[in-house]
């Protein structure tokens, strides 16, 4: 228990490239089985004004791996209102179960029952695959955009347009006018 030469917490877990495969392996033979991923990445398919900052947690435990994120990224959405492009901070604390199942584990026979569980969204991989830190966090990520997109709570829409679109000239009924006129000419 107190091998004093792994004493020294200071040596850093990942000396892995950030955000290559980890198979899910390796997991198993490192100390606590946990391993954490620094990540300072453009990620693939994910347009950021900034590489995504912040790190991934990988914890083997037995059945299953428990992923953990925390991480920010700047992407650029367009207003739903307004159509403008603005800029929209992505703040990511999240935990994930991922099943360490092999998927032919699923009989023949079952497609409907794989269906069904592909739906549910249950995460698996084999447990002599490999864990993509990049895949998975550029699907955190996505789901963490919101699903309405505003430049602003308030925006007004596009108000350019409907100001044009308005007659510049009060309407004026040049009979009431005339009206008016007369009205001013007569003694009170
Ligand atoms: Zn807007």
């Amino acid at each position: 228990m107190n091998d004093p030469s792994k004493l020294p917490v200071a040596k850093p877990p990942s000396a892995k490239p950030p955000l290559g495969l980890v198979p899910v392996l390796q997991l198993l033979q490192i100390p606590e089985k946990c391993l954490t991923i620094l990540v300072k990445d453009h990620l693939p398919g994910l347009e950021t004004l900034m590489p995504v900052q912040g790190e991934i947690q990988l914890h083997h435990k037995g059945t299953f791996l428990e992923v953990s994120a925390q991480a920010t990224a700047i992407v650029t959405l367009g207003c739903d209102r307004c159509l403008n492009q603005y800029n929209h901070r992505i703040a990511l604390d999240t935990t994930e179960i991922i099943w360490l199942e092999e998927a032919e584990d699923l009989g023949p026979g079952d497609a409907l029952e794989r269906e069904i569980e592909f739906e549910d969204l249950v995460e698996r991989i084999s447990p002599r695959g490999s864990f993509d830190p990049a895949q998975w966090l550029y699907e955190q990520l996505c789901l963490a955009i919101p699903p309405q997109q505003l430049c602003d709570l308030d925006c007004d829409g596009i108000l350019v347009e409907t100001e044009v679109a308005q007659p510049s000239e009060p309407a004026i009924d040049h009979r009431w006018a005339a009206l008016a006129q007369l009205k001013q000419q007569l003694p009170s």
